[in-house]
């Protein structure tokens, strides 16, 4: 990796924490004060791990239901077949080692009136500060015949884990000759270069294990991020396999209806395509809980740009896919990093220390084919915009067409560097024996 990138990764992923950590005298809270984090993925994971190393005496208490993590970055390369599942599954031990109290089970009700957490099958957690990071839900209505069940049949593979296993088996199972349905999503949705690198790591294996098959994307917009990359990869690498149906102002490419039973998938337009497999990606909101909670405008979280301190209720952050970060994508890099402001923020409420400055960074790398990857990112930084004060991009960088085979085997390692880099400080891995589940194969 070149010296610039590394220094990227460093200043995007470690900078707040490293701040945070080298103070030689470490913050302390007045009375044991308690943050409770609802949420273990790159958001509420790094702010739990950032916050006990920088003040140990915080009462640092997580709630997340699944005991592993498989995680929705990079669940396109296990799709494609170049990493097991086992590579994206990580634990949560190493958060116990930091003195973190990790609770297994869901979060049911936020109280904000009265500052408690309920819990499934646990007694109510109380907060001084309350961290919300569900993530995010699915609007499975939009489309007739989808719904939560159907989506076994239909997988969206958009939540990591059993959903990414699905898909996979689906195409495993599928005869070649197949076709292979992509429903794209409407803005804003989680990860918004995802279906179309999805396309590609599917039309490499299809092109490697059943070449007679074909894959459509419907979608129901107009254009998509890093559209000049990828639709250079559809013509090199996957030419008469993929074909993208962008929509036209009438949303005719937008998906309607679909039958989990026969694999019709049918558009606005009315087209009628028979899937093998259908990835159908419904349209999305902010998590569940918190839109419960009324944390929710327009189905995701308006928070303050400075701190991600939430804009609906006092002594509560919401951040990751489910707040509402303007220019800013929704991807794990962007949840990690604000993670880091949203840490440093609780520090200064409880023990005074100063507040970070609110700058945030993100990438998204997208691999178009073996050792050709491209990206696209940004600095964000507050700023006002027709009136409305929000995050603004700056220097802002993607790849593009033509760049040569050795810069995108560069951009490749990078995007690796950078999986290994997130997944080892969000699960406190030198603080575990290992926070990977050991074993090999497709888990
Ligand atoms: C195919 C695909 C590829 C992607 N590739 C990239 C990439 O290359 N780079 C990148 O940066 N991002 C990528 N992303 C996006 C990335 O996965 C998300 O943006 C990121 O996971 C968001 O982090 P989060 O912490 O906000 O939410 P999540 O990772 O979804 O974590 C939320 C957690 O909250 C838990 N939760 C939900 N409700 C409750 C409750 N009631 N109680 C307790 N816990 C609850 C969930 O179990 C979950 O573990 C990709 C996504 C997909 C789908």
């Amino acid at each position: 990796m070149k010296d610039i990138d590394r220094r990227q990764l460093t200043q995007g992923i470690g900078a707040l924490s490293l701040a945070l950590i080298a103070g030689s005298r470490r913050p302390r809270a007045a009375a044991r004060a308690r943050v409770v984090i609802v949420g273990g993925g790159p958001g509420g994971a790094t702010v739990a791990v950032t916050l006990k190393r920088a003040a140990p005496d915080i009462d640092v208490t997580l709630i997340e239901p699944q005991r592993r993590y498989t995680t929705c970055f990079y669940s396109n390369h296990y799709i494609g077949g170049y990493r097991t599942f086992n590579d994206i599954t990580h634990n949560y031990l190493g958060l116990t080692a930091l003195g973190i109290d990790v609770i297994h089970e869901r979060a049911t009700a936020l109280d904000l009136a009265n500052r408690v957490v309920r819990i499934e099958h646990v007694e109510p957690v109380a907060y001084d500060r309350l961290v919300v990071a569900p993530g995010i839900a699915f609007k499975y209505g939009a489309i007739e015949g989808l719904s939560e069940e159907a989506s076994y049949f239909m997988p969206h593979a958009w939540s990591g884990g059993r959903q990414s296993r699905l898909l996979r088996e689906r195409l495993d199972d599928m005869k070649d000759g197949g076709l292979v349905v992509i429903s794209a999503p409407r803005n804003p949705y989680r990860c918004p270069p995802g279906p179309y690198e999805r396309a590609c790591v599917i039309a490499d294996y299809l092109k490697r294990e059943k070449p007679k098959s074909k894959l459509v994307i419907l979608d129901p917009k107009m254009s998509f991020s890093k559209q000049a990359v990828f639709e250079e990869a559809f013509q090199k690498y996957y030419k008469g396999i993929i074909e993208l149906r962008l929509t036209n102002d009438l949303d005719d490419m937008g998906v309607v209806r679909v039958d989990p039973k026969t694999g019709e998938v049918v558009t606005k337009s009315g087209e009628v395509f028979k899937s093998a497999v259908a990835n159908i990606i419904p349209d999305q909101t902010a998590g569940t809980i918190a839109l419960e909670a009324g944390l929710a405008e327009g189905g995701w979280c308006p928070v303050e740009v400075e701190t991600f301190r939430s804009a609906k209720a006092e002594n509560v952050y919401v951040l990751g896919d489910a707040a509402i970060a303007q220019d800013m994508p929704k991807s794990a890099y962007s949840a990690s990093n604000q993670a880091l402001v949203v840490a440093g923020n609780i520090l200064a409420d409880l023990t005074g220390t100063e507040r970070p400055s609110p700058i945030y960074r993100n990438t998204c790398w997208s691999m178009l084919a073996p050792d050709d990857s491209v990206k696209i990112g940004a600095n964000y930084t507050p700023g006002d915009v027709k009136g409305k004060h929000v995050l603004v991009a700056k220097d802002s960088f993607i790849s593009q067409p033509g760049e040569s085979a050795e810069l995108r085997k560069e951009t490749f390692e990078e995007s690796i560097a950078w999986y290994e880099t997130l997944t080892g400080s969000m699960f406190a891995k030198s603080d575990s024996a290992s926070g990977r589940i050991p074993g090999s194969g497709r888990g």
